[in-house]
């Protein structure tokens, strides 16, 4: 008769403890590159205080990226984790996904393509620990063609001004967060060059540093001139969440009451004029001037209501991609 065993079942493979750090790699056509990547970071935060993970997220390539992060991920299944996305869904909703399930203290972005250097995460690490919540790095020597230099400069110089950030350099892969800060950030489409707008709008510390930057050594580069147009209007976005437009009823709402109240007094104008003049004011342009005004005071006082009440829903966390297959 056999007999029965008293051990308690094992409750499946033995999930490995959260590590310190949590690398987001968003890489999109990036085959050559991924595992290289890999050996570079883990070279550096082997010998490190550190223990960490790279979350890969494949942003939808049509090359074997997927596949090489596959292999990868097999071959290191503690420190590797990978998100397939069904589509290209940009590099935001990609940050995103990596974003939600980082299990560090940490997290560290970086470029997929090797344009970043892990060995800068020191570094970084030593800002945070100072105290700052977000540490974005800064491509003081960028290598990259002059086309892509020029407008950046400008661009960054733009959205220094508007919005109020002196940061050099918004479009930084490389950069560090305490968890908290990008836990609930609500990105798509290029807001995730604002991360550090929208962090500081929260009231978290920011800084940077400067950084190497490597030249683009596999691959092609995803982003052309495109990205400054989409990114512009986004900046616009940012700023009206971030410092215009916090409170849209006090906006709208004070611009209706000016000129709903100026419509108002007209057309008591005009009362008083008909009652105690008895004159005609049927055919005065001031009676249809007056009704104008007041009807677009009233309309800009709901505007802003709708406004209060969409701010204050929309608040929370959206859903900006679509995962198809998770590892580790
Ligand atoms: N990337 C992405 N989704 C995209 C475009 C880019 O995940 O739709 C990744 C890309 O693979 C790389 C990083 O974002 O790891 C930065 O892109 P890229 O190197 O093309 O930008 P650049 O360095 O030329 O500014
Ligand atoms: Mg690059």
């Amino acid at each position: 008769m056999a007999s029965l065993s008293t051990e308690i079942p094992a409750a499946g493979p033995a999930i490995s403890p959260a590590p310190v750090l949590s690398i987001v790699t968003p890489a999109y056509n990036e085959a050559e590159s991924v595992r290289l990547l890999w050996e570079k970071i883990s070279s550096v935060l082997n010998d490190s205080p550190w223990t960490f993970e790279v979350i890969y997220i494949d942003d939808g390539s049509s090359d074997n990226t997927w596949e090489k992060i596959r292999q990868l991920q097999a071959d290191y299944p503690q420190g590797v984790r990978a998100f397939r996305l069904r589509r290209n869904f940009g590099k935001a909703a990609a940050l995103s996904v990596g974003f939600s399930a980082a299990r560090g203290d940490y997290v560290i972005t970086m470029d997929a393509d090797l344009q970043d250097e892990p060995g800068e995460i020191p570094s970084l690490m030593a800002k945070l620990e100072e105290g700052y919540d977000l540490v974005s790095g800064w491509k003081r020597e960028r290598n990259d063609p002059l086309e892509k230099r020029l407008p950046s400069r400008l661009f960054n110089a733009v959205t220094r001004k508007i919005s109020g950030l002196e940061l050099h350099d918004f479009n930084c892969g490389l950069k560090a967060y305490r968890v908290e800060v990008v836990r609930e950030l609500p990105l798509y489409g290029e807001l995730h060059r604002y991360i550090p707008i929208l962090a500081h709008a929260e009231g978290y510390r920011v800084t940077e540093i400067p950084v190497k930057h490597h030249a683009r050594e596999f691959g092609i580069s995803k982003y052309g001139l495109g990205r400054y147009f989409k990114g512009f209007l986004d900046l616009l976005t940012v700023a009206a969440i971030t410092r215009f437009l916090q409170r849209p009823g006090h906006l709208f709402g004070g611009s209706g009451l000016v000129l709903g109240g100026l419509g108002f007094l007209i057309l008591c104008y005009l009362t008083a004029v008909k009652l105690f003049l008895g004159a005609g004011i049927g055919q005065r342009p001031l009676l249809l001037f007056g009704v104008l005004l007041m009807l677009l005071g009233v309309q800009l006082i709901s505007v802003g209501l709708v406004g209060e009440l969409i701010v204050r829903k929309l608040g929370g966390h959206r859903e900006a991609y679509q995962v198809r297959e998770t590892l580790g």
